[in-house]
């Protein structure tokens, strides 16, 4: 009987997966990856076979059954098994699901954890999520419901939001809906952790005009406490260029 590992890709940029994530990559016989993950990550294993289970939009069930299925055949031919998923597996990953099914048909699994969005988001704007004072609590939120419908909410001093960027201006009634006033700081982040990640503040209020900027690309919104500019204003950032994955290889 073989195994699956959980491997959290991080965000972006292959050099943003952990030490760990790379080594048990580099053991896989299989990898079933997800749409958002960098395809430089193959390097790590060359030696794999990659199958693309990358679902665009609301996965129907079929399709998660399918990947669970898919997981379970290969674990029982022996094989070791990544499971590779965008971000963080925990966070808006159905990581549930998937360890549910594998328990069910008795194959171990181990879960590595991976740099979620909200995080890059927050390096890559040089945002700090918790302030000391008046940012508290961070809620890592999805503004889609099940059923397709966008919800805000207000629960924390920060609430991060995945899985809106189509949606700003809706999401801007929304946060006003919860009670967040309109002048309320708002940074949206789109392609995080990737050499062409890009910043914009807003407030409440204005977040509509962040929909073109953003466009067609993985986004995050910041809202509060954590989105706010710094006293010290504008950030600086060095000019990095994404490092390739070779110094990565175990
Ligand atoms: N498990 C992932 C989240 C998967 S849900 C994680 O931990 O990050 C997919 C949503 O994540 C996208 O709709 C978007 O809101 C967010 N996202 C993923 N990659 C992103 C990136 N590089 N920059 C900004 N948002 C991103």
């Amino acid at each position: 009987m073989g195994h699956v590992v959980f491997i959290g890709a991080g965000p972006g940029s292959a050099d943003l997966i952990t030490l760990r994530g790379a080594r048990r990559l580099a053991q896989a016989d299989v990898v079933l990856f997800d749409a958002l993950t960098d395809p430089a990550l193959r390097e790590l294993a060359p030696q794999a076979r990659w199958i693309d289970v990358g679902k665009r939009g609301f996965a129907d069930s079929t399709g998660q059954d399918t990947i669970n299925a898919l997981m379970i055949k290969q674990a029982s031919d022996a094989h070791v098994v990544v499971r590779l998923k965008g971000g963080d597996p925990s966070v808006f990953g159905r990581l549930e699901e998937e360890l549910e099914a594998l328990a069910a048909a008795g194959i171990a699994c181990e879960v590595v954890p991976g740099v979620t969005a909200a995080i890059a988001a927050a390096a890559h704007a040089q945002r700090p999520l918790t302030r000391r004072g008046n940012g508290r609590s961070v809620s890592l939120t999805t503004a889609m419901t099940r059923t397709g419908a966008l919800r805000a909410s207000r629960s924390a001093d920060t609430e991060v939001f995945y899985m809106a960027g189509k949606q700003l201006a809706a999401l801007s009634r929304r946060l006003i809906e919860a009670g967040w006033p309109s002048d309320t700081p708002v940074c949206v982040v789109s392609r995080a952790g990737w050499p062409d990640g890009i910043a914009s503040d807003h407030t409440v209020a204005t977040l509509p005009r962040a929909s073109l900027l953003h466009s067609g690309r993985p986004t995050v919104v910041a809202v509060g406490a954590g989105a706010a500019p710094l006293r010290t204003g504008t950030r600086i950032a060095v000019d990095t260029c994404s490092a390739g994955v070779e110094s990565l290889k175990p």
